[in-house]
């Protein structure tokens, strides 16, 4: 769990390695953030850790300071996207919660209202 990992097919290893185009708007030296595909708010970004894990709890078991990175690469995007104070984070995880791609990313939504429960 602690060696860097990468799978060759995963979707978000392989934008992390450069080799799937993304539009990337921030990058740190565990993490890369960049616009969701098919995004459910102005700004939409998905934050990544460079190395494979899961979900967010394998990131968070194999990787504490990567998983703090995380949320503060979060906050960061949200900042620069002008929603330095309204924004939501989301960790899908597992199938019947809607995860679609298992290599954790932190979803950021912001600029318009977010309503409570999601869907
Ligand atoms: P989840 O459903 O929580 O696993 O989120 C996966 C997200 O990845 C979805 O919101 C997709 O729209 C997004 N996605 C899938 N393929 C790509 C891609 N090539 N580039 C950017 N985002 C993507
Ligand atoms: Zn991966």
């Amino acid at each position: 769990m602690s060696t860097p990992k990468t799978e060759a097919d995963c979707l978000f290893c392989r934008i992390v390695a450069g080799d799937v185009p993304a539009e990337v708007v921030h990058a740190t030296e565990r993490t890369v953030a960049f616009r969701d595909i098919n995004a459910q708010a102005p700004t939409h970004v998905l934050v990544v850790p460079r190395d494979h894990y899961a979900d967010a709890a394998e990131l968070a078991a194999g990787d504490p300071e990567a998983t703090a990175e995380l949320v503060r690469t979060a906050a960061a995007v949200a900042t620069a996207e002008g929603h330095p104070d309204d924004y939501r984070l989301v960790f899908n995880t597992g199938a019947g919660a809607g995860q679609t791609v298992f290599h954790t990313h932190l979803h950021v939504l912001a600029g318009r209202d977010l309503a409570w429960p999601p869907g």
